[in-house]
């Protein structure tokens, strides 16, 4: 069951194929099951074994996937850390997840500093630029050495990952080698997935919708990847144009990059679907986007807890427009649930979406309690509200926080997002409740404008008043230069509440 034997198939089939590819560099199937081997004997020679937990602070770079197979040949558990976290945020996640070593870039050496005292046991393992094929782990022996595979059962823990999701602190959620197989089999099925794709993926690889589509389930199929950190606008017209490109990852806000670009941009020819998910697609801009490129996004839904994917919409049908999709193939359950009665929800009844199947993961690290309250008789709770149509396809609605009782009455933040995000002025738009002594909560607005819009909280309110519902017309409107966004671009509402509570 150990993920590490993902290479064996691609030894023998594909060898000389480029897997992996960024940054200028690029590794075959052949080189990354040798190299992963070399590194995983200098691990077994430095002491570190089965179990340890070994955090990988890289962005998108071919050696993300070296890191991985040597960790899981050896048995460790990757604690995937973003590289641009610093100080406080970084110093919690290696404490809490009790890391013996840091793998990183040498350019990232200088955040591990402040925390060197504090941390002594802490070592730092350094990816070097390969001078030939050896590549440099410092204070470890570089040197050829031979590590057999560990044994890993399915309920293994394949790696750990930090999430909060967008609201509270961050808890390390276990993910089991059976629970990503089973994932990237299922997703290989719903997107028809072949050895012969070729996936651009500029989404974070330290997070779970680009994890397990660049380094499972393409290892899988023997397919290929590109990867990419950097947002330049020359860069991603370069991808996004290369011949060989079939399937990409992306969020939203990518999609809207993508769509200010000049008319001249060409995708790829090959450009099979674009997979979009962790967080709300606003209907007019996938239907600019499908104007102006085709009917080529498949929305999907997912979360780290359900390793991640927990419904895609098949890119071999036409899409439906709003909807997140079909629930995964292969035993993978999503259902609608009363969060009150506890009922399955009928068709078109609004309540929360919860999980269950061999992809549901195995609790977070060292928090039996959190872990409890993500459980509900044995279904994962997504704290998401949705519902699901006449024909099996899958709504969201918003999530279950982020809903206003406004005098007793149910706002959902994202109807109001939706309607202000068709006023042409404005280009992001959070909605929040605040609570008020007299209605319990009211709707409060917090919006950034187009490049050049100049307009005032009046003429929002009165846009938003010829759409909406009394109860649901914002009572106050914040404008704002940018509003604030995690690292997979999802807008951080619990900033903006704390930022902006009411004195
Ligand atoms: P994470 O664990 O960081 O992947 O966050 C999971 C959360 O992202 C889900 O619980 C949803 O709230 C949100 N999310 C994921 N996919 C979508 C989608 N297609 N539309 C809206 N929200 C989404």
């Amino acid at each position: 069951m150990n993920l590490a034997h993902l290479l064996d198939d691609q030894l023998r089939h594909r060898p000389e194929k480029v897997a992996f590819e960024g940054d200028g560099r690029s590794l075959s199937y052949a080189q990354l099951a040798h190299l992963s081997e070399n590194f995983a004997a200098s691990l077994t020679t430095a002491g570190y074994g089965p179990g340890d937990r070994i955090a990988v602070v890289l962005p998108n770079v071919p050696e993300y996937a070296l890191a991985m197979f040597a960790l899981w040949r050896r048995g460790a558990v990757p604690v995937l850390i973003n590289p641009q976290l610093t100080g406080r945020e970084l110093d919690y996640i290696l404490r809490d997840s009790q890391a013996r070593a840091v793998i990183l870039p040498e350019a990232l050496l200088g955040v591990l500093a402040p925390l060197r005292s504090e941390l002594p046991n802490l070592r730092a393992i350094v990816l070097g630029v390969p001078a030939d094929e050896d590549l440099n782990f410092a204070g470890l022996a570089a040197t050829p050495g031979q590590c057999p595979v560990a044994e890993r059962h399915g309920d293994d823990i394949a790696q750990m990952m930090y999430t909060s999701g967008t609201t509270g602190t961050p808890k390390g959620a276990l993910i089991s080698h059976g629970n990503l197989l089973a994932n990237a089999r299922s997703g290989i099925e719903r997107l028809s997935v072949t050895g012969d794709d070729h996936l651009f993926c500029i989404l974070p690889v330290f997070h779970a919708f680009a994890f397990t589509a660049a380094l499972v389930i393409m290892p899988l199929v023997g397919g290929s990847v590109s990867f990419e950190y950097r947002l330049s606008p020359k860069k991603l017209m370069e991808h996004l144009s290369d011949p060989r490109v079939s399937v990409m990852v992306a969020v939203p806000s990518l999609l809207s990059t993508i769509l200010r670009f000049p008319t001249e941009l060409k995708l790829s020819a090959a450009l099979r679907c674009i997979l979009c998910g962790g967080g709300p697609l606003p209907p007019q801009l996938e239907a600019a986007f499908a104007q102006r490129f085709g009917d080529l996004v498949r929305q999907g839904y997912g979360m780290t807890e359900c390793s991640p994917y927990a419904a895609f919409s098949p890119p071999d049908r036409p899409s439906k427009p709003g909807s997140i999709g079909l629930p995964m193939p292969q035993g993978h359950k999503l259902a609608v649930r009363d969060p009150i009665s506890g009922d399955f929800a009928a068709p078109g009844t609004v309540g929360e979406l919860v999980v269950s199947g061999p992809h549901v993961f195995k609790g977070y690290w060292n928090q039996p309690e959190a872990t409890s309250e993500a459980f509900v008789e044995g279904w994962l709770r997504s704290g998401d509200l949705g519902y699901i149509d006449e024909e099996g396809y899958f709504f969201l609605v918003d999530r279950l926080k982020d809903m206003i009782i406004v005098g007793g009455e149910k706002v959902y933040s994202r109807e109001v997002e939706d309607v202000l995000l068709a006023f042409a002025p404005l280009r992001e738009v959070a909605v929040v409740g605040q609570p008020d002594p007299d209605k319990g909560e009211i709707v409060r607005a917090f919006v950034s404008l187009q490049e050049g819009a100049a307009i005032g909280e009046e003429e929002i309110i009165r846009f938003a008043r010829e759409r909406l519902a009394p109860v649901k017309v914002p009572r106050s409107i914040t404008v704002l230069a940018e509003l604030p966004k995690s690292a997979t671009g999802k807008i951080l509402k619990r900033e903006l509440r704390k930022q902006f509570a009411p004195k």
